[in-house]
């Protein structure tokens, strides 16, 4: 008999714990041949929801719950949820009913009978999001992926489930800054995308606003990608490029290079050489940020003929 983990990461969520529970038990009822955990992460919930995962572990034995000391973020709670799962099949939801519970059966039968090792949901529009916010994301997925070399489909979110083989590998990556989106990209295994529509959420409010958006991306970068780094080396030669053409234009007109024109040289040319080192100390770095991570060098599908 198989097994699911649903990971629910839960910030202030008490206006819709109840119907997600509600909804999710209902959705999970036809589907025969597994059995499920409800793993509630109560994020350091400053409102009821600790009282109400509380009930829940008492009504239902498949629920429990863990606890933060304050507020992780859901990076961090969605990494709890996982160490903590003992599924051999592990799921990520949003507390707020984003993420219609009636996939799950088609998320399970997927991975039973496809023989893929994860199902993914998409959203296939936005709506209920705000303009701004829709057309940030967008060119964010633009920018990380050519930056990242990663794959990352705009409208991916969390909600997956995996076979155990890629919940280990997920396990595997112990870094502190967690981007998750990036991590399953970056395991690999087959996944299959199937879209949803995007509803907005039951009851409640989004965590998260611009600000938190904008580090959320920021971090997304910086943790797989040392292209900043090379940024300032770009601007470092395009000045240089542009310091000789200067001196060139100066002698060719007949001003000759002396004067201001000189001085006006002699800075561009050394700002110009102190971008191109700082892009080289910045890669260093990123070289020493990536090694202290300790990420897997790579990770085994199958192996035979040992
Ligand atoms: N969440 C969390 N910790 C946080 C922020 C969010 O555990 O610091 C949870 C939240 O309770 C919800 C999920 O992450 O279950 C998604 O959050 P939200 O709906 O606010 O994000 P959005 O759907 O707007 O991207
Ligand atoms: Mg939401």
């Amino acid at each position: 008999m198989d097994k699911i983990s649903v990971i629910v990461p839960c910030f202030n969520e008490e206006k819709v714990l109840p119907a997600f529970y509600r909804e999710t038990a209902k959705a999970i009822e036809p589907i025969s041949g597994a059995a499920f955990e409800f793993i509630f992460v109560n994020d350091g919930s400053s409102d009821h929801t600790q009282e109400i995962l509380q009930t829940l572990v008492y009504k239902d034995n498949r629920c429990k719950f863990i606890s933060f000391s304050r507020n992780f973020g859901k990076e961090a709670a969605m990494y709890a949820g996982l160490k903590n799962a003992s599924g051999n099949y592990c799921v990520f939801m949003d507390a707020d009913l984003q993420h219609p519970p009636a996939l799950l059966a088609e998320m399970y039968r997927v991975l039973k009978t496809e023989g893929y090792d994860c199902c993914a949901g998409f959203r296939e529009d936005r709506a209920g999001e705000g303009r701004l916010r829709n057309a940030l994301s967008r060119c964010f997925y633009k920018i990380i992926n050519k930056l990242c070399d990663l794959n990352m489909a705009d409208g991916a979110g969390d909600y997956r489930m995996m076979n155990r083989m890629v919940a280990d590998s997920i396990l595997e990556f112990k870094e502190y800054n967690r981007y998750m989106k990036g991590i399953f990209s970056f395991v690999g295994f087959d996944t299959k995308w199937i879209p949803f529509r995007n509803v907005e959420r039951a009851a409640g409010e989004t965590k998260w606003n611009f600000g938190s958006l904008f580090q959320y991306a920021v971090n997304g970068i910086l943790s797989f990608s040392s292209a900043p780094a090379t940024l300032a080396g770009t601007a470092g030669g395009l000045l240089l490029l542009f310091t000789f053409l200067t001196a060139l234009l100066l002698l060719l007109t007949g001003h000759g290079l002396n004067g201001t024109g000189l001085i006006v040289c002699l800075i561009l040319f050394l700002n110009a050489v102190q971008l191109l080192f700082l892009s080289i100390l910045g890669q260093y770095i990123s070289k020493d940020y990536m090694e202290s991570k300790k990420r897997p060098i790579y990770i085994i599908k199958k192996t035979e003929g040992f």
